[in-house]
């Protein structure tokens, strides 16, 4: 465990690892698995064992979903908004406090560069908290001036309130692990509700330290629940309790089709976000140098390893050439590295398993036929990198087009026309995401009308927002998190008539 002793690294941080193993968080207690088992969690920029952590299965979301459910009659439940409003304030500090030493352990556990986790992950879990802060003393019912045909000149007052949800399951994957798990607690516990949050094996440390945050910031026990595990055990086991009235999951399009499955016992609610394979579209007209860095960051940031990854570039024929050559130099001269060395630019993909499953996709382009301008292959030594790779002349059939990589891999393709750019961008099954670099006004408005996607980037890409709805069309999912709309996720609306006759 060479990294725990590392002296970078802060002394919090140093602490929690040094810790011989990480338990679950149920019902306010730090518990080891009911069958004591633990699993190993990495560094992927070396390969080697970074913590031990509490596997949790079925019994153990059990008794999370028990903890939960009893948080909604204790004390919890009886805080006024603003009160909630104040501990969501807390935990914000808290977020900020530990900011240096949580964006560590994210470098740490997923391979994030230091940079990237300083700068956009952090701010913006502390951001999230913030404006769910803002949201209990604001969700409020209506009255509604009601008729009723068959009572002629009755009177009614009708008014409507709003009411949490109850218990929230929350399945999240590896690529944000504290953005994710944030991004599900913050409108969750500003809703009034109680969670048990899944982190993914890959990635259980940050998740187990925001539960933590919660205690220190003062929510009652219970309230959250942490229960590292893995997904056929205890990821299944949320999905399919029956005492489980919401599920949130963020990942792969097969899974979410079994978590769907799964919920339809006790038909909780469900919000889904799952992949994405975005369309990065640049006219002849576009700012050239902000495309260039558009459509290298839209392609590589988080090595690739995000659901709006612009994996599919498309450039209008005449700025085809010089963009290319513009993304290829950038990747073949990006610093790769461990995430913690402040110099890194790209850093390791998160799992052995993900570099296999990209370089599979890679091989498998170039077998199809396209042709590989840049990286093609994993660096050599330890850690699991892979080298920015840049493919030319695919097919809008091959794999490599359709399909999601998850990995530091764009395919760069010419147009001719706004309609072909169009309906080439449209066509997949996804629709998460979609960019549009264009210096005509028109134009791009024309552009995000056509496009079937719930984002759409106009000369920028992978700006996101808590007040910013973030969903998709298609099979990307449903549902809609952050912004106003995930207060809609995580309330029950009631509708109340009195009789005033
Ligand atoms: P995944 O299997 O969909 O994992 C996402 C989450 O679901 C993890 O917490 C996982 O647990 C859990 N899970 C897995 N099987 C489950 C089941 N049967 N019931 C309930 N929960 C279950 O994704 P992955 O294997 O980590 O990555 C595979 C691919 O999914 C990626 O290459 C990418 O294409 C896509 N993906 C998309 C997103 C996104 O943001 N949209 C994020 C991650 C992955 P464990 O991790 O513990 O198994
Ligand atoms: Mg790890």
């Amino acid at each position: 465990m060479q990294a725990v002793a590392s002296p970078e690294l802060s002394p919090a941080l140093r602490e929690f690892l040094a810790r011989p193993s990480h338990q679950l968080l149920i019902g306010g207690k730090r518990l080891d698995a009911a069958s004591a088992k633990t699993f190993e969690t990495m560094d992927p920029a070396t390969g080697r064992v970074l913590a031990r952590v509490a596997e949790a299965d079925a019994a153990d979301v059990e008794r999370a979903v028990a903890a939960a459910r009893q948080a909604l009659s204790g004390p919890w439940s009886r805080l006024s908004p603003a009160e909630r409003e104040r501990l969501l304030h807390r935990l914000a500090d808290l977020v900020e406090r530990e900011a240096e030493s949580l964006a560590q352990l994210e470098c740490l556990d997923c391979g994030k560069t230091i940079r990237e986790a300083k700068n956009g992950d952090l701010p913006l879990a502390a951001a999230l908290l913030r404006y769910f802060a803002g949201w209990p003393t604001k969700i409020h019912g209506e009255t509604i001036p009601v008729s009723v045909p068959y009572y002629p000149g009755a009177s009614f007052l009708h008014y409507t309130t709003r009411e949490p949800v109850g218990v929230i399951g929350a399945i999240i994957p590896w690529n944000f692990p504290l953005l994710m798990a944030v991004e599900r607690l913050a409108p969750a516990l500003a809703c009034g509700n109680a969670l048990v949050l899944k982190p993914a094996e890959q990635t259980p440390l940050s998740a187990l330290r925001l539960g933590e945050l919660c205690l220190e910031a003062g929510l009652p026990e219970g309230v959250v629940n942490v229960v590292p595990g893995f997904g056929p055990t205890a990821g299944a086991a949320l999905a399919g309790h029956p005492d489980v009235d919401k599920l949130t999951f963020t990942g792969s399009t097969e899974v979410g089709r079994e978590i769907v499955k799964a919920s339809a016992g006790n038909l909780k609610r469900l919000s889904l976000e799952l992949g994405g394979k975005a369309p990065n579209i640049v006219f002849a007209d576009a700012d050239v140098e902000a495309a260039a860095k558009g459509l290298f960051m839209g392609a590589f940031y988080n090595q690739g390893q995000c659901c709006s990854a612009g994996s599919r570039v498309l450039v209008e024929r005449p700025l085809f050439e010089s963009l290319t050559a513009a993304l290829v130099e950038r990747a073949k001269t990006v610093r790769q590295g461990p995430g913690l060395n402040p110099k890194t630019q790209m850093g390791p993909l998160v799992s052995r398993q993900q570099k296999e499953r990209v370089l599979g996709y890679i091989e498998g382009g170039v077998k199809e036929g396209a042709r590989l301008l840049a990286g093609g292959e994993a660096l050599a030594g330890e850690g699991y990198f892979v080298k920015p790779t840049v493919f030319s002349e695919a097919k809008d059939s091959m794999r490599i087009c359709r399909e999601e990589i998850f990995g530091p891999v764009v395919v760069v393709m010419p147009f001719d026309s706004q309609e072909e750019a169009v309906s080439r961008a449209n066509a997949t099954d996804y629709g998460l995401v979609a960019g549009v670099w264009t210096g005509d006004v028109k134009r791009a408005h024309r552009m995000a009308r056509a496009l079937k996607a719930g984002t759409v980037w106009v000369n920028c890409y992978h700006f996101v927002d808590a007040a910013a709805p973030w969903g998709g069309f298609k099979r990307s999912g449903y549902g809609r998190e952050k912004s106003q709309y995930a207060i809609d996720l995580y309330t029950q609306l009631k509708s109340v008539w009195v009789d005033l006759n």
